[in-house]
């Protein structure tokens, strides 16, 4: 975390109240039930403020960027390339070289699976990632194992759900070319000890991807400080629009990368005997890119930041704790992951009750949660469960949303008897 001053909004006190008013879609009635949007590590909610920037842009500024001199297309580019400045500034990286948007965190992986660590491994090269990790931050690897006939190497976790730091520290070797991990855990909410395993990884000579997926939206991330060579995040986890994200790579790392895909906007000139390419980052964004999507990114940073990304993270720690006392209170209910250090998720699962039942019967009542694995099978493996069931929490929910779910839990109890 960064010891960058804190906005003056900090010190006001948390108006959950006003906040959801910034979110139209809470105002839907789901079943004849209000909404009790528990899904935000899914996806979350978009509040006006973003819905209105993409529509403004549409609206009067659209044009392809970076290729027009005329007036559209010079607005387009303005407002594209300050979103990729307004996202330099959310995770203080160095240089907006070091910015690129991407898809969202599954292609931030990939990008980097196949142009820095698929040309430069080899036969006795270890990938190292951890057992709680999301399926976008392990079948890239895999796919580069099989390509390079590397090795992937897996940390595991205690029955808490915390990764087991010490077996950690054993795996890692002169043999670790890259760790790659979650900032927090989809599946779980464990917050991972980032800036320890960066160190450590670093110590010896591995470099580091950290899958910032859900840590995004509920930590202030300085990618300087931590000292991560690559950190990916997803706009629709954080109040953005899908279809965009941003892969942070240190400039050096980049620079030495060949480009991932070929196309318009990377190259700086084209002739069939030999094409040389542009500059970073662009030389990492092939096609037209998805300019609302940035646009909505930026103004999803601007809002967080206009909220406090820190009182926003005491607001959710006291739902989430709320919530753990009195959903693990219920009986019946196991809780999956226990971490001392959790962020914005509570995962369960309920004696009896497959877990796509029970969201069913949940959702009845308006209640929105996730059910199934999250795309972490092995997670589930783990703790011997199918699947569970997963409240998340965002910058709108309320003590009410926590009342509501453990009410309708109780329910679902009742008609399973
Ligand atoms: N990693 C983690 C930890 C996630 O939670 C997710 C989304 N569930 C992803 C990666 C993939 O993100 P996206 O689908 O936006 O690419």
């Amino acid at each position: 975390m960064s010891a960058r001053p804190q906005p003056a909004s900090a010190v006001r006190p948390y108006d959950v109240e006003r906040v959801r008013r910034d979110f139209p879609i809470l105002a839907t009635r789901v079943n004849g039930h209000p909404l009790t949007y528990l899904d935000s590590a899914a996806s979350s909610q978009r509040p006006r403020q973003v819905l209105r920037a993409i529509e403004d842009y549409e609206t009067h500024s659209h044009a392809n960027v970076h290729r027009g001199v005329h007036t559209l297309s010079q607005a387009a580019t303005g407002a594209f390339e300050g979103a990729r400045e307004r996202a330099r500034r959310f995770i203080n990286a160095a240089s907006v070289r070091e910015v690129i948007f991407v898809r969202g965190t599954t292609e931030g992986i990939n990008l980097v699976a196949q142009s820095y660590a698929r040309p430069r491994y080899r036969t006795g090269d270890e990938i190292l990632i951890s057992a709680l990790e999301h399926h976008a931050n392990i079948v890239p690897w895999q796919l580069v194992c099989e390509q390079t006939r590397c090795t992937l190497k897996v940390a595991p976790i205690n029955t808490r759900g915390e990764l087991d730091y010490e077996a950690f520290r054993r795996l890692l070797s002169p043999r670790t070319r890259l760790v790659a991990v979650a900032h927090i855990s989809n599946a779980l909410g464990t917050i991972l000890p980032v800036a320890e395993l960066i160190r450590d990884a670093h110590a010896q000579g591995a470099v580091v991807l950290i899958d910032g997926a859900q840590a995004a939206p509920h930590t202030r991330v300085d990618v300087q400080a931590l000292g991560a060579d690559f950190y990916t995040f997803s706009a629709h986890k954080m109040y953005g629009p899908t279809g965009i994200g941003v892969l942070y790579a240190r400039e050096a790392l980049l620079e030495s990368m060949p480009p991932w895909q070929g196309g318009g906007d990377m190259i700086r000139t084209v002739s069939f005997e030999r094409t040389t390419y542009n500059e970073l980052p662009y030389r990492f964004e092939a096609g037209t890119p998805n300019i609302s999507g940035a646009i909505g990114l930026a103004a999803a940073m601007d809002y967080l930041e206009s909220l406090s990304l820190e009182a926003v993270a005491a607001h959710e720690a006291r739902l989430l704790e709320l919530a753990t006392a009195q959903v693990g209170a219920l009986p019946d209910i196991e809780l999956i992951g226990t971490a001392a250090h959790k962020a914005a998720v509570l995962s369960f699962t309920m004696r009896g009750v497959h877990a796509h039942d029970l969201g069913t019967i949940l959702d009845a009542e308006g209640v929105a949660v996730r059910t199934g694995h999250h795309c972490a099978m092995p997670v589930m493996t783990f703790f011997n469960v199918p699947a569970t069931a997963r409240a998340s929490f965002g910058c709108y929910n309320t003590e009410e949303d926590v009342a509501r779910l453990v009410a309708a839990l109780q329910r679902a109890r009742g008609l399973f008897g």
